[in-house]
Order: C-alpha cells, then structure tokens, then sequence
C-alpha cells in the first residue's frame, strides 16, 4: 500500500479520545467486556476509527464468548497488515490498519472450525461502525 496516512503523535491525540489514542497508537488493549460493538446484529461494516479504512463486516462477526469483537475474517485481506508481536513473553500476531498502522488487536488460530479457523480479536475503541453499509 503506498498510501500510508502519516500524522505525528500531537495530531493523533487531538482527533482520537485519550482510549482510543491509548489502543491504537500505543498498542494498548481496552478492557475485556467493555466496548460497544459486541453485541450489535445489525448489518454493518466497521470502519478504522483513525483513517476510515473499511476493515470488517458484521457479517464475520461471531460470538467468541472473549470479552472482544471477534471475526473470521477480514473484509479485505489488504485491508489489514499482520505482524508478530512477541511482547508479554508469548509470540502473537499483531493485526494493523494497512492505511495508517492503527492497532486494531490480534489474530489467533482458534476461530470457528466451519470457516477460517481464525479469530481477529479486535478492540472495539479502534472501530467505528457504520450501520446499514
Ligand atoms: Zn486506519
């Protein structure tokens, strides 16, 4: 992707809340059971809360019973970058928003069987949901 949206940190923390900046450009995570977007059945896509990046579709969402927005896949396999993350003494893999590098969370290879077998664990402050989309 050659379009990578570069702000510096004064920019990000202007245009973001102090927890959405702390999630997605300190790599941080919100605390489990406590976002918005967990329990929405609507049809959806859930956008990058700091660039607009369409990222997800509710339609790969599924209840992964951990506390996080959980899918099987992302919309677009562009849309996000994957790196390993091997703070915290445990290799992980980091997922990002390929337009702006916002951490969005982690994928783990325990999704649903039926499908990819994958679960991206997504922190809820790093999406924005656009219904009807
Ligand atoms: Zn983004």
């Amino acid at each position: 992707m050659g379009n990578k949206i570069q702000k510096d940190d004064a920019q990000w923390r202007e245009q973001l809340s102090p927890e959405q900046y702390r999630v997605t450009r300190q790599k941080g995570t919100e605390p489990p059971f406590s976002g918005d977007h967990r329990v929405s059945d609507e049809h959806g896509i859930y956008h990058c809360v700091c660039c607009g990046a369409a990222l997800f579709e509710n339609e790969h969402k599924f209840d992964s019973g951990c506390g996080w927005p959980s899918f099987d896949r992302p919309l677009a396999k562009s849309a996000i970058e994957e790196h390993y993350d091997d703070s915290h003494a445990m290799r992980r893999i980091e997922v990002v928003c390929s337009r702006c590098d916002a951490h969005l969370g982690h994928v783990f290879p325990d999704g649903p069987r039926e499908t990819t077998g994958l679960r991206y664990c997504i922190n809820s402050v790093a999406l924005d949901f656009h219904a009807g989309e």
